[in-house]
């Protein structure tokens, strides 16, 4: 028998949508700063779902996704099961435009219990983790990067409680999966490796030009989310396809975290995102500010970028330039 359900002040019958907030936080001259929520109660019981925008406060395309499918495509009466969007995640950094807040420096950890008695992010992070992620079977958090780039999933694999449906999540949204291998670099992402933690099958969305509301990324998002709820059976309908030119590689490839230049100056790219590349190639150059080549940057094994790490193009010494994966 399907029940009301309460979430963030709002209680919201069976086949209904009600609007709330997870926390109150209060900046320094006292203005009150919230976590908004969207809850949509289907009208039969089914699996309980979270999906989330914005954690990296500058990635609002994940909010855009959140109003698509909460808003436009999925009607409480015809969903079987809980949704609980998170449009914005991380309001303070949402407010400065970047990653962090700049309050304290940090994004809020939505996929593992945070700290309620931390920093102002912290207890942001708490308040998702305690009153919804802990709750539910299932979440989708979603991020992007800058152009150029490419769209993805994230999965990890790293947790035997998860892994499984992990992948058939992943691989239900369409786009190219980047899974981490068995010692990889998405440390965190599982969630619920450490006893006691609730496991929560996860998958993480990255899509293109995350700082704008594009056609593209919108589509490509939306249709992920509402494929992983086709898998979960939340909604009726067929899993669609992703449009081909924007699946790339073999459509699943592993994590090989990033690579690094030695050199300080400018950075001009000579390999695109999705582009296959041979293990020795070179993929940038860096140019001092006299006009001299002064590091050619070589990928290290076969592979993809998917993404440009920096949004500038000059770089230091030890910075992160580009995400890659390996070609197995
Ligand atoms: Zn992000």
């Amino acid at each position: 028998m399907k029940t009301e359900v309460t979430f963030g002040g709002v209680t919201v019958q069976p086949g209904e949508i009600g609007f709330g907030s997870l926390i109150d936080v209060e900046l320094k001259d006292g203005t009150v700063v919230k976590l908004p929520i969207i809850v949509m109660n289907g009208a039969e019981d089914g699996p309980k779902f979270v999906v989330s925008g914005a954690v990296h406060g500058s990635e609002l395309i994940g909010a855009e996704v959140v109003r698509r499918v909460l808003r436009e495509k999925v009607d409480p009466k015809k969903l079987k099961g809980l949704v609980v969007g998170i449009p914005i995640s991380n309001p303070l950094g949402f407010q400065a435009g970047n990653r962090s807040a700049p309050q304290d420096g940090l994004f809020p950890v939505i996929n593992r219990p945070g700290d309620s008695g931390g920093s102002i992010t912290q207890r942001m992070g708490a308040a998702v983790w305690d009153q919804v992620t802990s709750k539910m079977d299932l979440r989708i958090d979603i991020h992007g990067n800058m152009r150029p780039c490419t769209a993805f999933c994230l999965c990890s694999l790293h947790d035997p409680k998860t892994r499984d449906m992990n992948e058939k999540m992943g691989r239900a949204t369409g786009l190219t999966v980047v899974y981490s291998p068995p010692t990889g670099t998405l440390e965190g992402m599982g969630g619920a490796r450490a006893e006691g933690i609730k496991a929560v099958y996860s998958v993480s969305l990255e899509l293109i030009a995350a700082g704008k509301v594009t056609e593209v990324s919108g589509d490509l998002g939306t249709r992920a989310v509402l494929n992983v709820m086709k898998l979960w059976s939340m909604i009726e309908g067929e899993i669609e396809k992703q449009p081909e030119e924007y699946v790339w590689g073999p459509g699943w490839v592993q994590n090989a975290g990033r690579i690094k230049v030695n050199r300080g100056g400018i950075l001009h790219f000579t390999k695109d995102p999705g582009e296959f590349i041979k293990g020795g190639e070179t993929v940038a150059k860096t140019y001092n500010p006299y006009g001299d080549i002064v590091e050619e940057i070589k990928f290290p094994h076969d592979g993809y970028i998917r993404a440009w790490a920096a949004a500038h193009q000059a770089v230091n010494t030890g910075s992160s330039i580009a995400y890659i994966t390996h070609d197995e």
